[in-house]
């Protein structure tokens, strides 16, 4: 009886404003002049064009495209303007630095609580978005679910971000990828919001829906994180039951046997090179495996050694050259003093330069394989009427140098200008409550 009168009295709230309606004058239009317009998918560019924007999508690209009376015009004829930029894992939630815990984030995940690691969430995500990162896939290590209120923050318009691919906690056996003394695993439950434990089918299923339940986008697992890791059917349970939610999931993978495990269970994606090889990848190829190898350059010092470098390079150019879908993916969850997250992240472009991808590919890798991985081909990142009008600018040509993509000067999202002229001009995004409604995701 009470859930029957709650049901009319919500119904009667949730139809007031359609009895109230207006009829609503067109909303403002946005045209943006390009002087070259880059498509990462072919790898051209078209020169002169106009793109309109309407209700925080493009409604309109082309060179033979009429600007309509009343649009604000915005000048770009001097830059090349191409889609935004995908950062295929990182995690936003988590800042770990040389002082005071020298690099491990185990520490940090004792030091920082999930209030702090949220307004870091916020902060980095900016940053991100500065650097011309229009999507980031936010895989786990981010305290007790910061990525799901950042990307709830973001949608509903609290604050200016990248959309957010969230994965909630990682998943894997007891302990994640700590190794925590017997007091603090059992005792004072250290290893814990960082990860979620499944050791057995039932604690598979339970955690799977756990993070559906509460507004993950991908799921996140530590196939191997363990020497005894998950076996091949409990990755395929990971696979079956996610489904069921519409979900994903990605491997982290850290030895080829778990490379092993991971392809023939069929993941959507892997995450870390460390697995990798030759043999993975002609398999990944073939079941069109995501790659996300988060491939630290070396001039990140104190970030990767000589030796793994020189395997991180050698693995990126088998990959491409066996035609796996390779996604440009960081890991860049540390501090680099002097460095905003998005100048860390671009800096990965670099290693990508010395396994001589070729930069059309390279591109492709930042925008749309990373809109595939992200699974946003049919909503986001194309510039093409009906998406969601995201945009970056820069003066250089990224199709000639990757390095244009260090300069970003313009970034448009959901249609609203970010950065003009180099500048950040957030003021559009900061709201005072949901405009977005309280329920966006
Ligand atoms: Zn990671």
């Amino acid at each position: 009886m009470r859930i029957h009168s709650l049901t009319v009295a919500l119904s009667l709230v949730l139809s007031a404003p359609a009895l109230a309606a207006q009829p609503q004058p067109a909303a403002p239009v946005t045209a943006i002049r390009a002087g070259r317009l880059v498509d990462p998918a072919t790898g051209t560019v078209a020169i002169n064009q106009v793109i309109l924007v309407q209700n925080g999508r493009f409604t309109a690209v082309g060179s033979n495209v009429t600007i309509p009376p009343g649009a604000q015009v915005i000048d770009l004829s001097g830059l090349t303007v191409l889609p935004g930029l995908v950062d295929a894992h990182n995690h936003l939630a988590l800042t770990y630095k040389e002082m005071p815990e020298r690099n491990s984030y185990y520490i940090t995940s004792i030091l920082d609580d999930t209030p702090l690691r949220a307004i870091q969430a916020a902060s980095n995500g900016i940053q991100m978005l500065a650097a011309g990162f229009t999507i980031v896939r936010d895989m786990g290590n981010n305290g007790h679910y910061a990525d799901i209120a950042l990307r709830k923050a973001i949608e509903q318009g609290w604050i200016p971000g990248p959309t957010i691919i969230p994965s909630g906690l990682i998943i894997g056996g007891l302990g994640g990828q700590f190794s925590p003394n017997p007091e603090m695993a059992f005792d004072k439950n250290i290893v814990y919001p960082e990860y979620l434990d499944a050791d057995t089918p039932d604690e598979i299923i339970k955690a799977v829906r756990r993070n559906a339940l509460v507004g993950a986008r991908v799921i996140k697992i530590c196939v191997d994180c363990k020497p005894w890791g998950y076996t091949t059917d409990e990755v395929r349970l990971f696979v079956s039951e996610a489904a069921k939610a519409g979900l994903k999931v990605e491997g982290h993978v850290q030895t080829v046997a778990g490379a092993h495990r991971a392809v023939e269970a069929g993941l959507w994606s892997i995450a870390h090179d460390n697995g990798m090889n030759d043999t993975i990848h002609k398999i990944m190829a073939e079941k069109r495996i995501f790659r996300a190898g988060t491939e630290t350059p070396i001039s990140l010092v104190g970030h990767t050694t000589d030796a793994r470098y020189q395997r991180t390079v050698a693995m990126l150019r088998n990959a491409w050259e066996n035609k796996v879908p390779v996604n440009f993916s960081t890991d860049a969850d540390y501090y680099v003093p002097g460095r905003t997250r998005g100048e860390v992240a671009i800096e990965f472009i670099e290693t990508w330069k010395a396994a001589a991808i070729p930069v059309p590919d390279i591109l492709r890798a930042m925008t749309t394989t990373g809109y595939e991985v992200s699974e946003t081909t049919r909503t986001r990142g194309p510039i093409a009427p009906g998406m969601f009008a995201d945009l970056i600018a820069v003066p250089g040509n990224p199709l000639q140098s990757i390095d244009a993509l260090r300069d970003v000067k313009f970034v448009l999202k959901n249609g609203m200008v970010f950065k003009r002229d180099g500048v950040m001009t957030p003021a559009a995004f900061f709201n005072g409550g949901p405009v977005n409604g309280h329920n966006a995701r």
